[in-house]
């Protein structure tokens, strides 16, 4: 005869409920533990975007108006961004992001004048990338620069902001990829 069918029936049923808590209880401490493990892996796969993100550099192009308003696309800019070539060439294997592509608002037209273009300023210094690239369309024929641009990329130099001369590859542009000293 088993043993537990000489013990009277009251001791019977809470053998029972006390296995039944047990089950119930482990089936808790299961669940609770494949969520814990969920929101741990969920919070490695946060953290490594977050570096990732942090580790890459945030590249903007200035480039002018005028020359948006012709012909151009930007395509060369994108391109050489894409292909490392040009002032980018410098970056080699570097992860980095396109952060803006940002024109001026027009010949003549100041920051401190024009509150959209204080705005995309404002934007830019805000954003803080690692660099902001002039585009040759910035230079005129013997390489200069006008007051607009000057005044502009000295914000961003004003910020701590390195300003590079280039994007794309131009026989107008002699040291592209330099660093534009602060006037
Ligand atoms: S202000 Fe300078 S960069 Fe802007 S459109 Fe005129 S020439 Fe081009
Ligand atoms: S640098 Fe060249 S491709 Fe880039 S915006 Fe100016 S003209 Fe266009």
């Amino acid at each position: 005869m088993h043993e537990s069918e000489d013990l009277p029936q009251s001791v019977n049923q809470s053998a029972k409920d006390r296995n039944f808590t047990k089950r119930h209880r482990a089936a808790r401490y299961g669940k609770l533990f494949v969520c814990m493990s969920a929101v741990v892996q969920y919070s490695f796969f946060l953290y490594l975007n977050r570096k990732e993100e942090l580790s890459m550099k945030k590249i903007v192009m200035l480039t002018c108006l005028k020359s948006a308003n012709s012909c151009c696309t930007g395509a060369a800019c994108f391109q050489a961004f894409q292909d490392r070539t040009g002032a980018f060439a410098q970056y080699g294997d570097e992860e980095l992001q396109a952060a803006a592509f940002m024109h001026c608002n027009g010949c003549g037209i100041m920051p401190e004048d024009n509150e959209g273009l204080q705005e995309k300023v404002d934007r830019i210094v805000e954003i803080h990338p690692d660099a902001v690239h002039l585009g040759v369309c910035t230079t005129d024929k013997e390489g200069n620069r006008c007051p607009v641009i000057e005044k502009i990329y000295s914000v961003f130099q004003e910020n701590g902001i390195p300003v590079i001369n280039g994007t794309h590859n131009s026989a107008r542009l002699s040291d592209i990829g330099a660093p534009i000293p602060k006037k």
